[in-house]
């Protein structure tokens, strides 16, 4: 005798408990992404002709020291080619600590910290935990985008363009890594969570838009915003491209 498993009603509402389930919304998010990967890979090379800034390491192994040059010039040569802007001569220190310091920290509050920079007058702290779940690579590519965005913008910073930027930095060095760390976010916290929405829709904002040429100018005046949400630099994103097009056709 066959049995049955499911009633016709629980079956239903397994389906529709898969549906809003966040496996589901992960695997979609991750489709997202991996769309977005497609898109951004189809890049040209980049290369920079700036020094590269003065680093310095505390508490590092000798082998991380050997390959953060690699890594800071990557990311100084992403940082250049989406921005046009050269950065490179503010001093940058950077940290492997247990416990991260609370400054700079203000804003962030999911308990997945990673790392954190903070800024003096003349030079930048860059703290990576070593209690970090992801590489410290990757969070050496993140940190060091919000030196370069201080150096080349100054003290206000948009918080979707700066995580967003750092994470498409991170994302440009280790793809599969921030795609990892992204979706399991998603995964745990839900697309909507307050926390993690700077780095995901900042990331989708500007791998969107990276590679269109005004978006350095764009940028430019829109990191001084930092009170704009990912829905106002959207609208000045719109509004800014039918400028650019009524200007060109009216010439
Ligand atoms: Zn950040």
């Amino acid at each position: 005798m066959s049995k049955i498993l499911f009633t016709p009603e629980e079956s239903a509402s397994r389906v529709l408990r898969f549906a809003i389930s966040p496996t589901l919304l992960a695997t979609l998010f991750s489709l997202w992404l991996l769309s977005m990967l497609i898109m951004v890979r189809a890049d040209e090379p980049v290369s920079t002709s700036s020094p590269l800034p003065p680093v310095t390491f505390e508490n590092a192994a000798s082998e991380v020291v050997e390959e953060a040059g690699a890594i800071v010039a990557t990311a100084l040569q992403h940082f250049e080619k989406v921005t046009q802007r050269k950065t490179g001569n503010r001093p940058i220190r950077v940290r492997f600590v247990e416990i991260l310091s609370a400054r700079g920290m203000e804003h962030l509050g999911d308990g997945r910290i990673q790392g954190v920079t903070h800024h003096e007058a003349d030079f930048s702290v860059i703290e990576i935990s070593t209690r970090r779940t992801s590489s410290w690579g990757r969070t050496l590519a993140h940190e060091l985008t919000h030196v370069f965005v201080r150096e080349a913008y100054g003290k206000v910073a948009n918080r979707t363009l700066n995580e967003g930027l750092a994470e498409y930095v991170a994302f440009r060095i280790f793809p599969s890594e921030v795609s990892r760390d992204l979706s399991n976010a998603h995964a745990s916290l839900g697309p909507l969570s307050p926390a993690r929405r700077p780095y995901v829709e900042g990331l989708r904002f500007v791998a969107q838009h990276a590679s269109d040429k005004r978006f350095p100018n764009f940028f430019e005046s829109a990191i001084k915003n930092p009170n704009s949400s990912y829905q106002d630099l959207k609208e000045t994103w719109k509004t800014a491209s039918a400028l650019l097009v009524a200007k060109q056709s009216s010439n």
